[in-house]
């Protein structure tokens, strides 16, 4: 199977009805860079900036930051990579942040919260990432936008600091896209001007889920309990495609449901056309997506949906069967 999936490397994600998905890599180490051509992997969908937070005993300074992100930039070349903004709190807690003992870890001070009530470090991070960018293309996300206003403070952070910069006598990116992560069931009802206002929005599958299910992703007894593929969950997730379909906002899914191949593909049929994914899981779905015709599995999903499944599961693996 591994020689099979080396051999698509350099093949698109096409099914047979011509449809191409384009497949991104989930990164968060110069370690990981490597795997992009290795993988075949079309960009970095979701880059995740915590770990060097995580392991100094000290907030890391700007001009270490912007040297990291220059070297995965530099690493990526021409290929995309979306930076996502620090996202502690929850259950990454810095060891040098004060503990803050809540009821609620997952839905308390965490991520764009902390940036926005303490911006001195989100600051800070955009700083690097322009420096490390310079001239170049430059793609931010925010994560865990729970409200429009959290977005639009966050976005007019980073023109801040691009003008600063540019006033400094820096080069700025002229191809800068600012983009929310969908995490929060309320963001998928947020007025149009926001969707119009997202470069990109990055659906964070894992945190999504979790509260669309009022399910702990964390806890063992319940995290397995409710299915992606619940007809509940993907009418919401088409939900978000067809808004992002109408703004011509470009959609992306990277929780960990994007590199499972049922899903990944089920994904697809509806309309998602990035998905986000540990290195190793391009390959299997790209084989799967290769061998079907997301327009039949659209239909097969639609079919069942009429007869009432409130799981979509079984009438997707039968159509796989059946290939
Ligand atoms: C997610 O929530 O799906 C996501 C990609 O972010 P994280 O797993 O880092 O919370
Ligand atoms: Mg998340």
């Amino acid at each position: 199977a591994q020689k099979r999936y080396a051999d698509l490397r350099d093949l698109p994600a096409e099914d047979r009805s011509g449809q191409v998905v384009s497949l991104m890599m989930n990164a968060g180490l110069m370690a990981d860079l490597p795997s992009l051509n290795g993988s075949g992997a079309d960009g970095v969908g979701l880059f995740r900036t915590e770990l060097q937070f995580l392991t100094r005993s000290r907030v890391p300074r700007r001009g270490e930051l912007a040297a990291l992100y220059k070297r995965v930039m530099d690493a990526a070349g021409d290929k995309r990579v979306q930076f996502r903004t620090l996202d502690i709190g929850s259950d990454k807690v810095l060891p040098y942040m004060k503990p803050q003992d809540e009821p609620n870890p997952a839905m308390g001070w965490r991520a764009i919260r902390v940036g926005l009530d303490k911006p001195g470090v989100l600051r800070m991070q955009l700083q690097a990432l322009l420096r490390a960018a310079g001239g170049r293309p430059l793609s931010v996300m925010f994560p865990f936008v729970a409200t429009p206003d959290e977005f639009h403070a966050a976005r007019n952070a980073l023109l801040h600091e691009r003008d600063r910069e540019a006033a400094l006598g820096r080069i700025v990116p002229e191809d800068l896209r600012i983009g929310a992560m969908l995490e929060t069931p309320s963001l998928a009802f947020a007025q149009d001007s926001f969707y119009a206002a997202c470069d990109f929005i990055s659906i964070g599958g894992n945190d999504l889920k979790q509260f669309f299910f009022a399910a702990d992703r964390e806890n063992e007894r319940v995290r397995r309990r409710y299915d992606t593929l619940d007809n509940a969950f993907l009418t919401f997730i088409e939900r978000i495609i067809v808004r992002c379909q109408h703004s011509d906002t470009t959609l992306s899914f990277c929780g960990e449901d994007a590199g499972r191949p049922i899903e990944a593909l089920t994904f697809a049929a509806l309309g998602i056309r990035n998905l986000s994914m540990r290195p190793a899981s391009i390959g299997p779905v790209k084989h799967l997506i290769r061998r079907a015709d997301l327009v039949e599995l659209r239909q097969v999903i639609q079919r069942a949906r009429n007869t009432g499944a409130q799981n979509l599961r079984p009438a997707v693996t039968e159509y796989l069967a059946s290939l």
